[in-house]
């Protein structure tokens, strides 16, 4: 964990807070082979997904790429705006 993450419109977001509404994980449907399905480990889980961020201010979601190298690819959202993908929903 870094503390800090610094989008490319100049926001920058705090990744201290746990749980954090900036970071999330995305896994492939190529690592969920039945092994991971069967035993939900926390820690297998992490060992595949890839670190995920948006950005609050103009929405960009990032992803590293390559996993676990902190280098990252974003993307911009076609609406515009922030969605809060990685905040938690009730
Ligand atoms: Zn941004």
């Amino acid at each position: 964990m870094m503390g800090k993450f610094n989008c490319s419109c100049g926001e920058v977001l705090s990744t201290v807070g746990c749980p954090n509404p900036y970071e999330g994980y995305l896994l492939s449907d190529y690592n969920l082979d039945d092994d991971i399905i069967d035993d939900v480990s926390s820690i297998k889980i992490m060992d595949i997904a890839r670190d995920v961020r948006e950005c609050d201010k103009c929405g960009r979601v990032w992803f590293e790429e390559p996993r676990g190298s902190n280098k990252w690819v974003s993307y911009i959202p076609e609406n515009g705006k922030y969605n809060g993908l990685l905040k938690g929903k009730e």
